[in-house]
């Protein structure tokens, strides 16, 4: 009967979702509950995996890769769209990029539970655990190398064009949307290409 006030708990509640996402607590919260579950996944994986080591590679190899995918498609076009809870916080790293803003450290740990348990539906269940888990590993290696962009000066220079890429996307945020790799920014027309100067 009362909408407005209704529609001020949730905003309420939302506003403090995105304030804790803030926090460096949260961030770090986060890392170990998804290092937990990709330990899990993993060890589980193995063993139902059977007696083909072959099968686990290809499900780590085949996690990394649709990892990957995940890391642009999320965001290209839900960071930077109008969805308010992942837009608003990837607002704030592009404002404060040396800030810790990210997910609410519970939410892709979820989304990984419920994803693995549609992979267990569609895939021999050693397999889906194996290749969940590596989507597990991915996305820390994804948090821990945007986190190492943001707050470490490297010295090598392969290492200095890879972390370049992304202070690139900070400048340019319609380009360079893979974190981790370049491959899907090449497969999809999004890498940044320096404009010749115009005379
Ligand atoms: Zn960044
Ligand atoms: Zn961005």
């Amino acid at each position: 009967m009362h909408p407005p006030m209704k529609r001020n708990l949730a905003g309420t509640i939302l506003d403090g979702i995105v304030r804790m996402s803030s926090t460096r607590t949260n961030y770090w919260a986060e890392v170990v509950l998804d290092s937990a579950l990709g330990c899990v996944l993993v060890v589980a994986g193995w063993q139902h995996h059977g007696s083909s080591p072959i099968g686990a590679v290809l499900a780590v190899v085949l996690g990394l890769l649709t990892f990957s995918f995940f890391e642009y498609v999320f965001h290209r076009w839900m960071f930077h769209t109008g969805i308010p809870l992942f837009e608003q916080g990837h607002r704030m790293h592009h404002e404060h990029p040396l800030g810790y803003d990210s997910l609410p450290f519970f939410l892709p740990g979820a989304v990984l539970v419920i994803l693995t348990g549609l992979c267990m539906m569609v895939a021999p269940t050693g397999f889906a655990l194996m290749m969940m888990g590596s989507v597990t590993f991915g996305y820390i290696a994804y948090g821990l190398s945007h986190f190492a962009i943001h707050h470490v000066r490297f010295k090598r220079p392969l290492l200095r064009r890879w972390a370049g890429a992304h202070h690139v996307h900070h400048y340019h945020p319609d380009c360079n949307f893979g974190v981790t790799t370049p491959l899907w920014d090449v497969v999809l027309g999004t890498r940044y290409v320096r404009k010749a100067r115009e005379l």
